[in-house]
């Protein structure tokens, strides 16, 4: 068994609600441990895009990283996304943002995923549910990233807990 940690975003429609259902989705192939709060967060380079809503959460699972990108990749899809682009409007956004502490670096999947140091819409939610986690490449914790962050890009937070 393994200890993941996924990111969760949504910037179109219901996006609270498409989080709980992808968190729902998740819930059936994995076991969930953690829920981090919701954040509205401001959108990153497209700054004419909507708002997103925010989430980390914490898993255990028998799958390995590959199998687990490929169930997110399939719930992205029920749940309609639709490729707009790498910083396009997203119905859902699933990232493998650690898994255990393994590094892989491949063309379509890298982990711990990249730049998760530089973005305070993963380190907020990140070190609210796992601060002590160690970035096996950079080798600082959560905490340790979110207090050294430049990114000044609002984050707030919505929602305390997950009702599903
Ligand atoms: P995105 O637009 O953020 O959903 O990126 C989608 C692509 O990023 C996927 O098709 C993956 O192959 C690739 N990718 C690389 N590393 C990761 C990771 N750690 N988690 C999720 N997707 C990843």
């Amino acid at each position: 068994m393994t200890t993941a940690l996924i990111g969760i975003g949504s910037n179109v429609g219901e996006r609270v609600k498409n989080c709980q259902s992808a968190i729902a989705l998740l819930k059936d192939k994995v076991t969930i441990l953690k829920i981090s709060s919701f954040y509205e967060t401001e959108p990153w380079h497209n700054t004419k895009e909507d708002y997103f809503v925010n989430c980390v959460v914490e898993v255990v699972t028998l799958l390995d990283p590959r199998r687990l990108l490929d169930i997110l990749k399939v719930i992205e899809q029920k749940m309609g996304r639709v490729d707009t682009g790498k910083w396009g409007p997203r119905v859902i956004d699933l990232d493998i943002l650690f898994y255990g502490d393994e590094i892989i670096e491949e063309s379509d999947l890298t982990i711990p995923h990249p730049f998760l140091d530089k973005r305070a819409f993963v380190l907020v939610p990140l070190s609210e549910i796992a601060p002590d986690i160690l970035h096996p490449v950079i080798k600082k914790t959560a905490t340790k990233m979110l207090s050294e962050l430049k990114d000044t890009s609002s984050v707030k937070k919505l929602k305390d807990t997950f009702e599903d």
